[in-house]
């Protein structure tokens, strides 16, 4: 299944960190939430009912492994896991590290910027460089772990 005008059929949406025949992971490359990462179905579905019960298991497990390798590489204080495709509707799962002085929280990532003062900022900044800091060990781990068995068997 495939889309001519859908944005996910046409490109990778992201840098591709891992993929097999089913989906792909990416790192989304966001300059505000360094660890963003998003799970993509291949094939043009729109709703996770729209997969099989294998493949829906498939796509959750991966979902999942995300937010767990995140968790012990960035330790964010919060894991959002997000699926819409209002926007782009073809399949994909957000997952997304997050900090309680990231410039939204606790709103989520795409609610209007909120203000925030100098002290604020500088803050938000130090934590957004410390996490890019470990990225590539995150990206390592997630496809070491991607290249792991991870099906229930
Ligand atoms: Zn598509």
């Amino acid at each position: 299944m495939y889309s001519d005008n859908c944005l996910l059929c046409q490109t990778p949406g992201g840098t591709v960190l891992w993929q097999n025949e089913h989906l792909r992971v990416i790192d989304v490359c966001d300059a505000l939430y360094p660890g963003f990462t998003r799970v993509i179905w291949t094939a043009h579905v729109v709703e996770m009912t729209d997969l099989t019960a294998a493949e829906q298991t498939e796509l959750l497990r991966v979902v999942l492994l995300v937010e767990q390798v995140q968790r012990t590489e960035l330790k964010p204080a919060k894991v959002n896991l997000a699926a819409f495709g209002n926007v782009v509707p073809h399949l994909h799962w957000h997952v997304i590290p997050r900090w309680q002085d990231d410039p939204h929280f606790p709103q989520a990532v795409w609610a209007a910027l909120p203000q925030a003062d100098a002290h604020a900022q500088a803050a938000q900044e130090v934590r957004r460089v410390r996490v890019q800091q470990h990225v590539s060990a995150y990206h390592q781990a997630l496809v070491l772990r991607l290249d792991s068995p991870w099906l229930p068997s």
